[in-house]
């Protein structure tokens, strides 16, 4: 019997760190290093190419992804490709009515961080804003006053900072999550003073999982988390200098540009990540990362490996 559905030669999901700005300073940031910029035009003939090896959701980071300059461009440019985009955000775009609608227009998943469930705690974590805890409730009030909100991820990184008023953060959402996400605290380059003082163990991280998993085991959202080495090989970033980025032994390290030769990209990527991994972290996130899977008869299938496109371009 023939099966002529291809196996994806590129991950099913990238994430997307279309700028290294941000208007908050976190210190435990983890977000992009580059200031260049390849064009907007490069990075989407990439993505449209990326498309046709299989990719199919993105998530739009940075840095803060609304301060991208091109970032209302982008937006229904994916959703035309027919990506599913994830939306990370820190919130403070909410006040940009343009922004919004396009943000709530083009995709799927709104993801948004609270840290604990004490303003003082989260504020305290979350630098930049001034209140950036009220900012969060209320742009979360106003999705649940929305007939049709997107689905909402609510992420938490896990310190010693945090880690008591973790616990009752569901009680104080307007609207509860599809998921929520907790990541252990991760060395991240530009401040290791902060990872030094306030990293917790292994196990309390487990401790911890376990008494949310026990205490919101009737609760209608996910529980997910990633450890600190639980990294390797996990992610696919597409930086804003157009290098391709993944983590290897917990450290973040450079695979190729996406202006290299599409086979090179290909083959870089495939002996640098693990697709299965990559797919099934996003999964345990945001439900699927191929929500549209095409059915074997599927005349399209036979342009995955493709490549043609990319090179005209
Ligand atoms: S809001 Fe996000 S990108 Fe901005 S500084 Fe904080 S962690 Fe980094």
């Amino acid at each position: 019997m023939t099966n002529n559905i291809s196996i994806p030669s590129m991950p099913k999901v990238i994430d997307l760190r279309v700028t290294k700005t941000c208007n908050m300073s976190c210190p435990f940031c983890f977000g992009a290093q580059s200031s260049t910029r390849i064009s907007f035009d490069r990075m989407l003939r990439f993505l449209a190419w990326a498309y046709e090896q299989g990719t199919r959701s993105v998530v739009i980071t940075g840095g803060e992804p609304s301060l991208y300059p091109d970032i209302s461009a982008l937006l229904p440019a994916l959703h035309s490709i027919g990506y599913q985009i994830v939306f990370m955000s820190n919130g403070l775009f909410w006040d940009n009515v343009v922004l919004r609608d396009s943000v709530l227009e083009n995709t799927s998943w709104l993801a948004l961080p609270l840290e604990s469930s004490s303003a003082l705690i989260h504020n305290s974590m979350r630098l930049g804003d001034g209140d950036h805890y009220h900012r969060i409730i209320n742009l979360l009030s106003a999705l649940k006053g929305m007939r049709c909100p997107p689905k909402l991820r609510i992420s938490t990184v896990v310190t010693k900072v945090n880690y008591s008023s973790i616990m009752d953060i569901p009680q104080v959402l307007p609207i509860l999550p599809n998921t929520w996400k907790l990541y252990q605290l991760c060395c991240p380059a530009p401040n290791s003073d902060f990872y030094k003082q306030n990293s917790i163990s292994s196990s309390s991280f487990v401790d911890l999982l376990e008494s949310i998993r026990m205490q919101y085991r009737d609760s209608p959202f996910t529980v997910s988390f990633t450890a600190e080495t639980d990294r390797d090989g996990q992610y696919l970033f597409l930086d804003p200098d157009g290098c391709l980025r993944t983590i290897r032994n917990n450290r973040e390290s450079s695979i190729c540009s996406i202006l290299s030769a599409p086979a090179a990209i290909l083959r870089s990527v495939q002996d640098s990540v693990d697709l299965q991994r990559i797919e099934a972290n996003f999964n345990s996130c945001f439900g699927s990362a191929d929500p549209h899977p095409p059915s074997a008869s599927d005349p399209g299938q036979e342009q995955r490996y493709n490549s043609k496109s990319y090179q005209k371009a």
